[in-house]
């Protein structure tokens, strides 16, 4: 008997057929990334408000795979569906398919069914389609008489008026149209998945952008272990790739920078390849100091932390908005002494009061602040003006004080080990080798910076551990922000003052 491939299954095919093979056959070779999980827990926490918002008066059923298993799933979908009620995770097989859907609900007659998928993207994604296709494809063909297929997203201008009311947090776009018509398509995406499942080897694949959308496959390690290694991957390249460059990868299997012609790449990236091939930096002194030169002392370093929640727990946020927690400011007076300056709210309350006016108190009236990819800094500063509209003045002047270092890095200065980042944390290694994220205890990234913010706020951390995660989240944002100082410092040529 031909087998049956669930929905997830058939996504994984959709996205790489190596990928679909391995996750049948060798499962455990998966290893999801810290992001990837991250991305789990937001969905189920949005499958649990869904639940609340499409059940009112708490008639809805759930049914559990886990503990039933396929089997028995299935026939309980069957049981539940003699009697007009919510379902979640109603089971239906048919055809070589096998779907659980999030949602279905009684239709506007007696046999009739709607089905809604709910999803944690702001928007419907190509990839969201597909799924619905398959779910409505399954459901019909299982003889459910299927009136509609919506999916749920995450409206993300809706606004968290407190007190646990969610109403609004999800809107729907109906696309029963498009699913009911991609019959054949899912058929063939069947009938492709038994032909490969009987494979007895892997399908070969190189990897290549494909392995990240849309989904972040958890089989890259694996994957890239099987190739020869590159001395100059094109992943060092930054940007888009051109079309002649997509060719050249797509077609001739092109994965070392020496095999790409500079007719197919763009001037930052032929920036790349030349310094990387010469294995020489690229430093335009004149020009990084002419840009810095209209910036005197006394000048401050500003870097934010943040945390975002795809379902608001602060009243007055919305969905994914980035609340700042924490600040690290360094400043350089007017005589060019170096000083510091730090906030951090861990107390798991909505932190941009505080956080606003320690850093209105901490920046001064007057003087250049510089940010690292300010547009992000900016942003934050507005976001919580608009919260706190008696603050608006104070926080939109100090807005207007924000200039950007990330362009002069990327204007004036390469150095091959960046591997064709400008991030603060590739340039650094570079322009200050005393200074090395690595040496710093937890904390190392903006990702874990906001994995201890939530593993500190948790109601039953110690106080051991919240200050342990206090000190690594207050050494991690220090190094930001002095790195900045000593990138400036190399930038507009001050080896007059003694930053160290
Ligand atoms: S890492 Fe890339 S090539 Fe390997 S299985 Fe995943 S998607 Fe396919």
């Amino acid at each position: 008997m031909a087998r049956s491939f669930s929905k997830s299954r058939l996504l994984s095919l959709l996205q790489c057929e190596k990928r679909f093979w391995l996750e049948l056959y060798r499962p455990e070779l998966r290893e999801d990334s810290a992001s990837t999980r991250a991305s789990f827990a937001t969905g189920h926490s949005v499958g649990a408000i869904a639940r609340k918002l499409y059940d009112l008066n708490g008639q809805g059923v759930e049914i559990d795979l886990a503990t039933d298993g396929v089997s028995r799933a299935l026939a309980r979908t069957s049981e539940l569906m003699a009697e007009p009620r919510p379902i979640f995770e109603a089971g239906f097989s048919a055809h070589g398919g096998l779907a659980f859907a999030d949602i279905v609900l009684p239709g506007s007659n007696a046999s009739s069914w709607r089905m809604v998928e709910v999803k944690s993207s702001t928007s419907v994604k190509d990839y969201q389609r597909d799924d619905a296709a398959i779910q409505a494809y399954v459901a019909r063909r299982a003889g459910i008489d299927l009136q509609s297929i919506a999916i749920a997203h995450i409206d993300s201008g809706w606004v968290y008026q407190g007190d646990g009311n969610y109403n609004g947090l999800l809107v729907e776009s109906d696309i029963t149209e498009e699913a009911f018509s991609r019959s054949e398509e899912v058929e063939e995406w069947i009938s492709r998945a038994q032909s490969i499942a009987a494979q007895d080897n892997e399908p070969i694949k190189s990897t290549g952008r494909h392995c990240t959308s849309p989904y972040e496959c958890g089989l890259h390690a694996y994957c890239t272990k099987q190739e020869p290694p590159v001395d100059f991957p094109l992943a060092w390249l930054p940007g888009a790739q051109s079309k002649a460059l997509k060719q050249l990868v797509e077609e001739r299997g092109v994965r070392d920078l020496r095999d790409v012609p500079d007719t197919a790449l763009n001037k930052r990236q032929l920036l790349v390849k030349t310094q990387t091939l010469a294995k020489s930096a690229f430093f335009d002194a004149a020009g990084a100091r002419a840009k810095l030169a209209p910036y005197v002392l006394p000048l401050y370093f500003l870097d934010l932390e943040t945390i975002s929640f795809g379902i608001p727990i602060w009243k007055g946020t919305r969905p994914y908005q980035q609340m700042p927690f924490q600040f690290s400011l360094h400043s350089i007076d007017e005589n060019g002494n170096l000083d510091h300056d730090s906030f951090l709210d861990l107390s798991g309350h909505d932190p941009s009061r505080p956080f606003a006016d320690a850093l209105i108190a901490a920046c001064g009236k007057q003087g250049t602040i510089f940010a690292y990819n300010a547009s992000f800094e900016i942003g934050r500063l507005k976001d919580v003006a608009e919260r706190h509209p008696d603050l608006i003045e104070p926080l939109l002047s100090i807005a207007s004080r924000v200039v950007d270092l990330l362009p002069i890095a990327q204007n004036h200065y390469y150095h091959p080990s960046q591997h064709g980042s400008w991030s603060i944390k590739a340039v650094i290694p570079a322009v200050a080798p005393d200074l090395d994220y690595h040496n710093l205890a937890g904390v190392q990234d903006g990702g874990m910076a906001m994995d201890a913010y939530l593993a500190a706020v948790e109601p039953d951390v110690s106080d051991e551990h919240r200050e342990n995660i206090r000190t690594q989240l207050l050494d991690y944002c220090k190094l930001d922000t002095y790195a900045m100082v000593r990138l400036w410092q190399v930038f507009a040529g001050r080896d007059d003052l003694n930053l160290r």
